[in-house]
């Protein structure tokens, strides 16, 4: 805000105007009247003046004229004494035309002096104050002489200069009487302006109760009404202000200790959450750790369960009783296995922790390890069991191929599960194929005729530890959760199609890479390599050794690995272990991973950093797969892992990958695998049209049923069928063989175009 000035300079005061302005105009016109008014009065005295001369002048040349013409001085002198009685005549001379000086006469001291008047007319002149005038003396129109007279000014001029005097008494006085009014007349109005000057600054220091005077009805009484009015604007703006303000700081304070106290309850609500947070960490830590170590504790035990159920199975000595009894032991590990696997899971999938190993797998492979899972269970419901697979199928994909098997396993199993009567189909179809980004979208169907599933029940059966609530059925109510979250996981989602008694169909669509396109299609591993690997083993006098703590565990093992031909050492530590490696040289070291001691991570360290092995095979046996991953468990330098309770197969698995093998030897030996494959010549013979009619001449029974089982792509029951002909002709066992290689290969084309040539033949 400016701050009001405590005195104005007079030149900037409002009076000063007028008074400045005043003053001005009375010295213009002071200065005007003082100069050219007695200028003008001047002149027009001297004016009158002259012509007064000139009347004398005139008057007296005519009474001279007479006495000058006729020389008689007497009158000459009395007409120039008559002259010299007005006043103002100083001197007189009658001059002859030579300019000779007839007479002349004078008042006081001759001022002027005589001027010489070289023309002989009438002339006057104006010198020191004097007019001086020269008239001719006519005698009978001739100029005789000439009458000289000089009239003083001098009282023009004292009487101008008492004009001047009075005129400058009277702008004086005029002066000084308008710098009075105005002073008078402005007095009041810088009066009422001073008073409302200091109103003005009263209400500015906070007297708001002061005014401005409103007296009388002019222009300053309206400002000062404005003003006040203004003030009061101002003054109850100020009041609503200060009351907001006031109000303002209120809500202010109170909104600064409720959000202190606010701040306070975060405060202690954060540090109660991470004490919280802390808590639960900690509990799903000593969770996460509870599973491991549960689950190392319940497959420890079930390791040897399943696996001497497994080896006693296939003892010939065993009576079919007991192998019947063998059948449940292993079928309730195996049963209590998947509980395991599924809590194991579902906690993964709580923590975020569920992690998926994509690899190249045979599709082929992963849908027959299904098809032998189901093709028991399903005959003995009686179930029609149907698995088909798009011709436009890749072969190879790259896949968490143990996952997806495991989503599979889980629909059929709930199809199988949940359907009476009618059938379970697994179709697996192409929908979409991107070579330029190698990829297949394939979907995946498992359609049943079974109980279906209610409206109500869909979303809810995909929550872990949900089962339709009407129904009790076996089970956990995990699988679906799992599933959906494995899909999930993959870039899927599983979606249902059902109704009460109307079916159910679960089905998901992957997008999944495949090698196809760069024709990269991996081997197809056998899976009857068990039958091999015995001949191969056999006089390679290959030494293993098996290292665990727990006793069961190294005997399961060897009688596993003695089945095969391997001579077995046995180890309770890792450090034993170490020793042993030194002095036994083995082909293959399967290593448990918790030991005391020393464990198998830190024995594998030793060897390959210590000792320097690093072509020594070390298989991971483990227990724990809560808490070591297999890509964890390569990178410290193991080369497989197998996950306890394993199969027998697994071992051998394992074993055909890690262990090299002489090839030779293999060659010689290996009369499996020389078998299955097809003679070339006979290949060529062996064209689709001549299969089918072949075929076509077995009896009808054995036909139907051979291409029943062809539709259902049941390759064992092909097999047996086609096996049963009493006496194999040449042409049959060719047949046989090369279906075996097709069903070895995973050949549904080959299959599937017998088909179409068999029902074209029929009709
Ligand atoms: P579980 O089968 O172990 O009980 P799941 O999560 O696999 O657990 O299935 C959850 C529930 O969903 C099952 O208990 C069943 O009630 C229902 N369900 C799953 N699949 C089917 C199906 N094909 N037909 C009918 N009901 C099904």
């Amino acid at each position: 805000m400016p701050q009001m000035p405590n005195t104005i300079p007079f030149r900037k005061s409002l009076q000063a105007k007028p008074l400045i302005g005043v003053a001005t105009v009375i010295f213009v016109i002071s200065v005007f009247v003082y100069i050219v008014v007695p200028l003008v009065a001047e002149q027009k005295m001297t004016d009158e003046m002259i012509k007064h001369t000139k009347g004398i002048g005139s008057i007296s040349a005519s009474s001279v004229s007479s006495a000058l013409y006729f020389e008689d001085q007497e009158t000459i002198e009395k007409v120039v004494q008559d002259i010299r009685e007005y006043d103002e005549v100083r001197y007189i001379a009658v001059l002859d035309t030579t300019n000779a000086v007839v007479y002349e006469t004078h008042k006081g001291k001759y001022s002027a002096g005589m001027p010489t008047f070289p023309n002989q007319k009438d002339e006057y002149r104006i010198i020191n104050s004097s007019i001086i005038l020269k008239k001719a003396i006519i005698q009978g129109k001739k100029s005789i002489g000439f009458l000289l007279i000089e009239v003083s000014l001098r009282n023009v001029q004292k009487e101008i200069k008492q004009f001047r005097a009075t005129i400058a008494w009277f702008v004086l006085v005029l002066f000084i009487f308008s710098i009075v009014a105005v002073i008078l007349l402005f007095r009041p109005i810088m009066r009422r302006l001073k008073s409302l000057v200091n109103a003005a600054e009263s209400i500015t220091n906070g007297a708001f109760t002061e005014r401005a005077q409103t007296l009388g009805n002019d222009e300053i009484s309206h400002l000062a009404i404005a003003f006040n009015t203004m003030v009061d604007s101002v003054v109850r703006l100020y009041n609503d202000i200060s009351y907001t303000n006031s109000n303002l700081e209120k809500i202010v304070e109170e909104r600064t200790a409720a959000l202190m106290n606010e701040v306070e309850v975060r405060k202690l609500t954060e540090e109660n959450l991470i004490v919280a947070r802390n808590k639960a960490e900690e509990s799903n830590r000593t969770k996460s750790a509870f599973l491991a170590s549960m689950s190392h504790e319940l497959r420890t035990p079930l390791n040897s369960i399943i696996g001497f159920a497994q080896i006693l199975r296939e003892d010939e000595e065993v009576t079919a009783r007991n192998k019947h009894y063998l059948d449940m032991m292993y079928r309730s590990g195996a049963h209590l296995l998947d509980l395991i696997n599924d809590i194991l899971d579902i906690s993964k999938i709580e923590a975020g922790q569920l992690d998926l190993y994509p690899e190249q797998s045979l599709l082929a492979d992963i849908v027959e390890s299904v098809r032998s899972i189901f093709s028991v269970k399903a005959a003995e419901k009686d179930l029609l069991f149907i698995i088909n697979l798009d011709t436009l199928c890749p072969i190879s994909i790259i896949t968490d191929a143990r996952r997806l098997r495991q989503v599979l396993i889980n629909l059929i199993g709930n199809a199988i599960k949940f359907t009476d009567k009618g059938s379970v189909k697994l179709l697996i179809e192409v929908v979409n194929v991107s070579p330029e980004d190698k990829t297949f979208t394939l979907l995946f169907r498992v359609i049943d005729t079974g109980r279906g599933i209610d409206q109500s029940q869909m979303d809810r059966i995909f929550k872990p530890f949900m089962q339709q609530s009407s129904r009790y059925s076996e089970g956990t109510g995990l699988g679906l959760a799992i599933s959906s979250k494995i899909i999930e996981k993959m870039g899927g989602n599983i979606h249902i199609k059902s109704g009460q008694n109307q079916g159910t169909e679960f089905y998901f669509e992957l997008t999944i890479e495949s090698p196809d396109f760069s024709q990269e299609i991996i081997e197809h591993t056998d899976d009857n390599h068990r039958v091999s690997l015995e001949k191969i083993i056999e006089n390679q006098n290959l030494v293993t050794l098996i290292v665990d703590d727990v006793v069961t565990n190294r005997v399961l093992l060897s009688v596993i690995l003695e089945s095969i031909g391997f001579e077995c050492h046995e180890a309770e530590n890792g450090k034993q272990a170490i020793e042993m490696i030194e002095s036994l040289n083995p082909s293959i070291v399967f290593m448990d991973l918790m030991m005391p001691i020393m464990d198998g991570k830190e024995a594998v360290d030793i060897i390959r950093n210590t000792m320097n092995n690093q072509t020594l095979p070390i298989i991971a046996v483990t227990a724990d797969v809560m808490t070591s991953t297999k890509e964890s468990l390569l990178e410290i330098g193991f080369n497989d892992v197998v996950s306890k309770p394993f199969t027998i197969d697994q071992i051998h698995a394992t074993i055909a990958q890690c262990v090299h093998i002489d090839n030779d030897k293999t060659l010689e030996n290996d009369n499996g695998n020389t078998e299955s494959h097809i003679d070339t010549e006979n290949d060529k013979e062996l064209t689709i049209p001549s299969i089918v009619s072949y075929l076509l001449t077995l009896p009808h029974n054995q036909k139907e049923a051979l291409f029943g089982a062809m539709e259902l792509q049941d390759f064992d029951e092909m097999l047996r069928i086609g096996n049963t002909e009493i006496t194999p002709t040449l042409s049959m066992s060719t047949i046989l063989k090369r279906f075996q290689s097709a069903a070895e290969l995973y050949d549904y084309k080959f299959f599937s175009k017998l088909l179409e040539e068999y029902s074209r033949n029929k009709s």
